[in-house]
């Protein structure tokens, strides 16, 4: 039997430890499909800028001849090479990836729900098959997309036209099919992890589902923090902290909200609340409230969105501790978070 518990811990647990021990796995992944790729391409976009420099006296130059033919060959082998094979790469490390994801979450699930409930979690968990169908599907349409766009871009009238950014461009476009693939690798082991976590619910008879944010997530995510909806049930679409992202008519969701999101469903009954004390899903909702008041986010997110969402938090009524509710009236004033927007 394990002891239950305190909010403040199981938080901990969930946010720092478990969705941490996820996004180990995660970058494994997309290290081993797409490193070299990557660099691949990075390298060839690094020697076109300065072959380009080199044999025709400067980036905003028109290239013509042999030289020309030459470097459209070479950006065309290295666009073909970085997408070659992608579909094989990302479902191998995928398939290796979830294998190991829905393993950690079921353990984690049964860790968590030991320290919620002080109860024995439930040993047998119905974990849904994994099928990377889609996904290869998804990496198979991206390889695809890309060469065809690079290799549209990557022909002599249009980089007679365009010059070096022809090149460039059609550089570009096979990155993109790489960071496509390296979204779904992200999107489907947080997929599995989700839909293990709901199999964990229903094994542990819990009957609602909490979501846990990261404490970096976006506004959009912070929103959803700690809001509780009955088991296997879909969250309200198109919530937002940030009132210009808030979509009245989308459909319902469930984490993840967006390639990287982290976030995750965590079995909920509210029997497991103790008397007196701050409950988990009261927890999470006052650490997503903290986040929106120091504007923790990745560099990713705009500040101008990041303003509007603290503006929006601070019309409310945040349960935030008073220094952090005066200095975050004091950023609104000043429109930027004068500490910076990293989590520490
Ligand atoms: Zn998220």
């Amino acid at each position: 039997m394990a002891d239950p518990i305190n909010s403040a811990e199981l938080l901990k647990l969930v946010q720092e430890k478990q969705i941490i021990a996820i996004q180990r796995i995660e970058n494994k992944a997309v290290k081993a499909a797409t490193e070299k790729r990557f660099k691949a391409i990075d390298d060839a976009i690094g020697s076109a800028t300065s072959n380009w420099v080199k044999a025709f006296g400067s980036m905003s130059a028109d290239g013509t001849g042999a030289p020309l033919t030459d470097m459209i060959r070479a950006a065309l082998s290295s666009s073909n090479s970085a997408l070659k094979g992608l579909e094989g790469s990302v479902i191998g490390a995928l398939t290796e990836a979830v294998g190991a994801a829905v393993t950690t979450a079921q353990a984690q699930g049964a860790a968590f729900v030991e320290g919620a409930s002080g109860k024995a979690a439930a040993k047998r968990v119905a974990v849904p098959a994994v099928s990377l169908k889609e996904e290869r599907a998804a990496v198979k349409a991206a390889a695809a997309d890309g060469l065809k766009e690079s290799r549209a871009l990557l022909r002599k009238p249009v980089v007679e036209r365009l010059g070096l950014r022809g090149i460039l461009g059609g550089l570009r476009r096979a990155r993109n099919a790489l960071s496509r693939a390296k979204s779904t690798i992200t999107t489907s082991v947080n997929e599995n992890v989700t839909k293990t976590m709901r199999a964990t619910a229903t094994a542990n008879k819990a009957k609602y589902e909490v979501w846990v944010a990261e404490r970096d997530a976006c506004v959009n995510c912070l929103k959803y923090a700690g809001q509780i909806v009955k088991k296997g049930e879909d969250w309200t679409g198109g919530q937002s902290w940030d009132p210009n992202q808030v979509d009245k008519n989308a459909p319902g969701v469930r984490p993840p909200l967006h390639p990287h999101c982290r976030c995750r469903p965590v079995p909920w009954d509210p029997a497991w609340a103790k008397p007196g004390e701050v409950s988990l899903p009261e927890a999470i909702s006052r650490e997503a409230e903290r986040s929106v008041a120091r504007g923790f986010s990745l560099a990713s997110e705009s500040n101008a969105s990041r303003v509007r969402a603290l503006k929006e938090l601070l019309s409310g009524s945040p349960s935030l501790p008073k220094t952090v509710l005066e200095r975050a009236q004091r950023d609104l004033r000043r429109g930027e978070f004068a500490r910076g927007r990293a989590v520490p």
